[in-house]
């Protein structure tokens, strides 16, 4: 996976980087990468929406992450409740009733940390939310592949939407590669 180390990133919907899951983002990379910051969305992204905590591999996972230096945050347009339980084993900085994709909760992040934004990464499961909302804080987003779709049709109206977007990006992703 590749992902600009510099001050630049995309624009709008279109992702900086794609990953299948959140196990693909390593201390490893993130150092290649020079990410100092990690904000993790949570439903989708890290543990299906009606999972409440995350399991050993996934806790293992983020504190290897934090170990290798890089700050970790949860933003998340759920509830206080939610955020609160899942964030329990970890105790990182987190933000609930984010509003994304409109920046408050992220900007909030940022300033928390106080890091340069050309080193903070979001890693989200959705185009309208999370790439926008990164996008328009000014940092780069990474978009995983969602965990398990909410069976409702407010949600797949969204998917559908985010179809022709998504189909378009990842082919000039791979034109870029070859
Ligand atoms: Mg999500």
């Amino acid at each position: 996976m590749e992902l600009k180390t510099n001050e630049k990133h995309r624009r709008g919907l279109h992702p900086d980087e794609f990953a299948d899951t959140i196990y693909d983002i390593t201390p490893e990379l993130l150092e290649v990468w020079k990410i100092k910051v990690l904000i993790c969305d949570i439903d989708n992204t890290l543990v299906p929406y009606d999972v409440p905590s995350a399991d050993e591999t996934l806790v293992e996972h983020l504190k290897n992450i934090e170990k290798s230096g890089v700050k970790i945050a949860f933003v998340s347009n759920n509830n206080k409740e939610r955020v609160d339980f899942f964030n329990e084993p970890f105790g990182f900085f987190a933000n609930e009733k984010s509003g994304k994709p409109f920046g408050k909760g992220i900007r909030r992040c940022i300033k928390h940390f106080n890091v340069d934004k050309k080193n903070i990464v979001l890693v989200g499961d959705q185009l309208f939310t999370d790439v926008l909302g990164a996008h328009g804080a000014g940092i780069k987003a990474i978009l995983v592949s969602p965990i398990k779709e909410k069976e409702n049709a407010f949600f797949k109206i969204k998917r559908m939407a985010e179809r022709p977007f998504l189909k378009y990006f990842k082919r000039k992703r791979m034109k870029e590669f070859k």
